[in-house]
């Protein structure tokens, strides 16, 4: 097995060291976890780690506070439960998002497809990633990917570059392959860009015929959706013990912190979970924070959980450890950043952006955010 290191994208077989001991992301693949799977990775969490669990922005599962003495060990499970890639290229290669609102199976075959064909890829950059977006709509349109393949508007399916707004009709049979087409185009001629968004917002056109649209379609909200009930995590980490308890129907994990338990009607009620769509805690982003990160300068979710209620429907504030702002790269209403133990605080901005008011206690912030969380 391979061993450790530093850096911001971990894998299973790459893990990242960290405040709270090392970090060990699991994708799964299709982002499906089976019943079995799930009880397994619960147990796993406590025996290998921490027993903390973060479901991330690209619908995986990081398990923290893993020691080192027995990463070995945890590999070796990870792979009997099918979740290990044969090598750290392979791992990093199936970066692969996929949508939870699937039917039927073509999604599946063409996930399973994509992952084979990702073996003729070139070496990409560590967040480039693919999106398999092809429920009844696309709704992945505002998650990290880069070559996405997704539904059209009208039916039928689109290869896609981001950062364009249309993309080249493509058969299930085909699209595999021209997605790796591309992503071979773009190694040779990204330049210094590490995303495709960057490429084509500089002004390189891709190599495709584009004519169509996605046809897009809204991400899904905790409640009973279509595919299953939906529920979201705070914050985006649960202990595994909620974990375990949800592991009483297949799960499809979301890029939006939630996960899907296919084919349940009824949520199984929990304290660790969001069940209401309405929750104020689902417009507040919060990252790790200390002591989990070695980066952050400040304690966050606690924070964060305190100042949920503040927050009026339509408003994000985000609560970052540090100026890099991994919980929520984009501008939110309100942002708190960690700077030397206290806060400062960003309108309309991201993370590393202009503050109007430095040095911000915690009993400052109620007072220095109110007028400013509407939307
Ligand atoms: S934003 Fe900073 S403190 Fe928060 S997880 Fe990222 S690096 Fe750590």
């Amino acid at each position: 097995m391979s061993g450790t290191v530093k850096g911001w994208c971990p894998g299973a077989l790459r893990p990242m060291a960290s405040g709270d001991g090392l970090v060990v992301r699991i994708r799964p693949h299709g982002g499906r976890l089976t019943v079995a799977q799930v009880q397994a990775i619960a147990d796993l969490a406590e025996v290998h780690g921490n027993g903390l669990i973060d479901l991330g922005s690209r619908a995986h599962l990081q398990l923290r506070g893993v020691r080192a003495d027995t990463l070995s060990a945890l590999q070796g499970a990870l792979a009997g439960l099918g979740l290990l890639d044969p090598d750290p290229a392979a791992e990093a290669r199936r970066n692969i998002l996929t949508t939870p609102v699937w039917t039927g199976g073509e999604t599946p075959a063409l996930v399973a497809e994509l992952e084979a064909a990702l073996a003729a890829a070139p070496v990409l950059p560590a967040k480039f990633g693919f999106a398999v977006d092809t429920g009844a709509q696309a709704v992945l349109g505002d998650a990290s990917a880069d070559i996405r393949i997704e539904r059209a508007v009208g039916g039928g399916l689109i290869l896609r570059a981001d950062g364009m707004a249309i993309g080249e009709p493509v058969t299930p049979q085909a699209a595999p392959g021209r997605a790796v087409e591309l992503a071979r185009w773009f190694a040779a001629c990204r330049g210094s860009a590490t995303r495709m968004a960057r490429l084509v917002a500089e002004g390189t056109r891709p190599p495709l015929v584009a004519t169509t649209p996605p046809g897009q379609g809204r991400a899904v909200k905790p409640g009973p959706t279509p595919f299953g009930a939906c529920c979201a995590v705070p914050f985006g980490q649960m202990r595994a013990g909620v974990l375990r308890h949800l592991s009483v129907a297949p799960l499809r994990l979301t890029p939006w912190r939630s996960v899907v338990l296919e084919g349940l009607s009824d949520l199984p009620a929990h304290p660790g979970l969001i069940a209401d769509p309405d929750d104020p805690r689902l417009r507040v982003a919060a990252c790790t924070g200390a002591p989990g990160c070695t980066s952050a300068e400040v304690e966050t979710r606690g924070l964060a959980a305190r100042l949920a209620p503040l927050v009026p429907p339509g408003g994000v504030l985000h609560v970052s450890g540090c100026a890099k702002g991994c919980a929520h790269p984009g501008p939110a209403t309100a942002t708190l950043t960690g700077r030397d133990g206290r806060f400062d605080l960003i309108l309309n901005g991201p993370a590393g952006g202009n503050p109007v008011a430095r040095g911000l206690t915690e009993t400052d912030i109620p007072d220095r955010l109110r007028g400013h969380l509407a939307p």
